[in-house]
């Protein structure tokens, strides 16, 4: 039988870790490090994914391959391109605003088979980390609202989760971000006290700055410091099923594996915009990009603004002498050497299989592959890599307490690993609003690794702004919204920057 991986990279070994080359800043992003090449894009890739492990857990739901009417409906009033997170909260929000107009949902291949489909399953709210990198490009007082934009986001997404009773392993404790070398601790501190003198907000967040200590809490031998604060794992497709099985039963019609193609200018009629596919066209008067990764390949305007790249997750089942009550229970954004990064989600609540990734200590080796194979910006078929193995496999034994000396029977262990396409967008933020001149046309999307954290506020919030809501009353960031100057702005740094590789 043919794996999945066996045709794929093999990145060197463990004595080949690289890792993001930034020695003066932490990790903004869960899981973001920047392409070297802006200008790649492509559509989803059809066929040859390799399965996450949400999708595995989910093989006999009849929403995979759900069409609701056997025919592509010929008009509506907003199409929604993308049944990820954001598609399937925009058209939650476009329902309840508007019950009675009409909601297409289009989606490529299995429903929320992208991103959303195959991520790590963190909501993780960034509580300080990122402050060091917004502050510099935006000011003090953007940099706060983003942050708080992440805790706001977190608390929609497990109240909704509670009222909801969703089954979706929801668990909540603390998170931990551990620096693991004394520079990055050092750096770290830096930055946290920085956002409190900023007035940011720190009293939820334990600090731990003794290593012993840090060391204890962590279960992380090189633990320098603890920065510990409320967060979440989840089964990210399961979550979302839910949301878009509501949608359908209120009126959305989804269609899974229907590409759109293109968007034009309707010629004549009574709607603005033609959404093209192999199965027919769809006139409406709106459509919603909820294409993350993908966005420029459907809107050439987004070339070198919102770029795919792939990161790996890899599912470890615990080996027995950190199994039952001596199980993981924490989960982890581990701060590197050099600005990288290695998040890790326990599922303490579940199953108790660790998943490291999406940023993970192979994902430098990783992008310089795909530097070099540029055809798989868009690859989400990639699986057990074996650099990358190599290195979560190295990372593991050289970090966590009990797990080196461990016997490993059949089944233990690194178990399987698959990639997804990460949207980066060039200033690590989101962009939401209406693409500039093409009134009718709505994006949210480039979540930069981090969308789980962003979407819950930002998908509802693109509704409302369609709505006719001001941006200020709709409350997300300022520096998230598609303003033509942003765009002018992002795409002149792409052009220097593709200039100089
Ligand atoms: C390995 C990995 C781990 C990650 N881990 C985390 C994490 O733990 N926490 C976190 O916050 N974030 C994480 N992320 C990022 C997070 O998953 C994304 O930011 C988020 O899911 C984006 O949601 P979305 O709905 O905007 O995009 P997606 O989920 O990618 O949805 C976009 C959808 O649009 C469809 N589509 C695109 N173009 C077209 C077209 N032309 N026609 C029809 N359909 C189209 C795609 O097939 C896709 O299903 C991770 C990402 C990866 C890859």
């Amino acid at each position: 039988m043919k794996q999945a991986g066996e045709s794929g990279p093999e990145l060197g070994g463990a004595g080949s870790i690289t890792l993001p080359n930034s020695s003066t800043t932490l990790s903004v992003e869960e899981y973001a490090s920047q392409p070297t090449d802006q200008t790649r894009t492509g559509f989803p890739k059809q066929g040859g994914q390799s399965l996450s492990y949400w999708l595995q857990q989910v093989r006999s739901d009849p929403l995979l391959d759900h069409r609701t009417t056997e025919a592509l409906p010929d008009d509506a009033d907003t199409v929604i391109i993308g049944s990820g997170i954001t598609g399937t909260l925009a058209a939650r929000e476009h329902l309840s605003i508007w019950p009675d107009k009409s909601v297409v949902v289009l989606e490529a291949r299995e429903f929320c088979s992208g991103a959303t489909g195959r991520n790590a399953g963190h909501c993780k709210p960034d509580q300080w980390r990122g402050f060091g990198k917004f502050e510099k490009v935006y000011g003090k007082e953007q940099a706060i609202k983003i942050l708080n934009n992440e805790a706001d986001t977190w608390h929609a997404l497990i109240s909704y989760v509670r009222e909801n009773n969703v089954d979706c392993d929801l668990w909540v404790g603390d998170t931990m971000d551990v620096p693991i070398d004394d520079k990055v601790a050092r750096l770290s501190k830096e930055i946290f006290d920085r956002y409190e003198e900023a007035g940011g907000r720190i009293d939820h967040v334990k600090v731990t700055q003794d290593p012993v200590e840090a060391a204890r809490i962590t279960r992380i031998k090189d633990a320098k410091a603890c920065y510990a604060w409320q967060a979440s794992t989840l089964q990210p497709w399961k979550l979302t099923a839910h949301i878009m099985r509501g949608n359908v039963e209120t009126g959305a019609n989804l269609q899974t594996y229907t590409v759109a193609k293109s968007v034009t200018k309707s010629a004549g009629g009574r709607r603005r915009w033609t959404v093209h596919t192999k199965r027919g066209d769809i006139a409406c008067d709106n459509v919603i990009h909820a294409t993350n990764a993908y966005s420029a390949a459907l809107e050439p305007a987004l070339e070198g603004v919102i770029t795919p790249k792939p990161h790996i997750c890899t599912k470890v089942v615990p080996p027995r002498a950190v199994s039952g009550s001596r199980a993981i229970r924490n989960s982890y954004g581990v701060l590197l050497p050099d600005g990288g990064l290695c998040s890790i989600n326990s599922r303490c609540n579940a199953d108790g299989n660790v998943l490291f990734g999406g940023s993970n200590p192979g994902q430098q080796a990783l992008d310089d592959w795909v530097a070099k194979h540029p055809e798989n910006c868009i690859n989400d078929g990639l699986a057990d890599v074996k650099g990358v193995t190599d290195c979560v496999r190295h990372f593991i034994n050289g970090n966590f307490v009990g797990w080196d000396d461990a016997e490993y029977g059949p089944g233990e262990g690194i178990q399987y690993s698959w990639s997804g396409i990460i949207g980066l967008s060039v200033d690590g933020v989101p962009l939401v609003g209406e693409l500039p001149g093409k009134p009718g046309q709505w994006i949210c999307a480039g979540h930069h690794g981090h969308g789980m954290a962003r979407a819950f506020t930002a998908a509802p919030g693109l509704v409302k702004l369609m709505s006719g809501q001001t941006w200020e009353s709709v409350g997300l960031p300022d520096v998230y919204q598609i303003a033509a100057g942003r765009l002018e702005k992002l795409k002149k740094a792409t052009a220097s920057r593709v200039a100089t590789i």
